[in-house]
């Protein structure tokens, strides 16, 4: 008896887990994101354009054949296409990017909290990876799964795990990628850790990383781009 409740609680459990794993669905055809409360006609836990005041415009992106600019250390560029780029993605789940790489440009260490992430290379050559999170066996490692990406692969970075993709040709690289959330969000992990504003104080960084003050000194005064 304790057996069965226990299976049914474990069951509940995963099914609202599995409910609450992405964006909300929508409750309507769409709700077009809109700033202007007196432009709005409801409010589903955003503010809604009126449908009436919809164009084909709301859910219309054009640019996504120009290349991004790579000219930057990490040698890539993200052009992102989420609900702020076209408001009519605004409580779908989904969403899109351009990613182009210089020869050896890096898309660096990075997760999305809020998304998946399916990338498919268009042009070049790609060298992919993610790690997963710690594992509950201390005695286990993080476990890294990378993969080397041609014109028309496809991979995908499972939400939330920190992951990459570096051009490892001698030519410019092109991926796209569809993201499993309307805003998913970019964390990158240099960034975050030894680019923050004010800077985390060097005493946590020496005992986390665990090397002297200055090798946190360096990486703290290096440039950290969002790419
Ligand atoms: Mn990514």
């Amino acid at each position: 008896m304790a057996i069965r409740f226990f299976l049914v609680l474990l069951v509940s459990t995963s099914i609202c887990s599995l409910t609450f794993a992405s964006d909300p669905s929508p409750l309507q055809d769409f709700c077009v994101a809109v700033d202007d409360a007196k432009a709005s006609v409801f409010v589903n836990g955003k503010i809604c354009k009126n449908p009436n005041m919809v164009s084909a415009d709301d859910f219309y992106l054009s640019g996504l054949n120009k290349p991004g600019n790579t000219s930057n250390p990490l040698g890539s560029r993200v052009t992102p296409v989420n609900v702020n780029q076209i408001p009519g993605l605004n409580t779908l789940g989904i969403s899109l990017v351009r990613i182009d790489y210089a020869p050896y440009g890096l898309n660096p260490p990075h997760t999305h909290p809020r998304a998946t992430e399916i990338l498919v290379v268009v042009e070049g050559t790609l060298y992919v990876g993610f790690v997963t999170s710690n594992p509950a066996n201390p005695n286990q490692k993080n476990k890294l799964f990378t993969k080397t990406l041609h014109k028309g692969d496809v991979f995908v970075f499972p939400e939330g795990l920190v992951h990459f993709q570096f051009n490892t040709g001698k030519t410019n690289a092109v991926a796209f990628a569809g993201l499993s959330s309307q805003n998913p969000g970019v964390i990158t992990i240099a960034n975050a850790v030894f680019g923050s504003e004010p800077p985390i104080s060097i005493d946590v960084l020496t005992k986390a990383f665990q090397v002297n003050k200055n090798v946190i000194k360096y990486l703290q005064g290096q440039f950290w781009i969002n790419n």
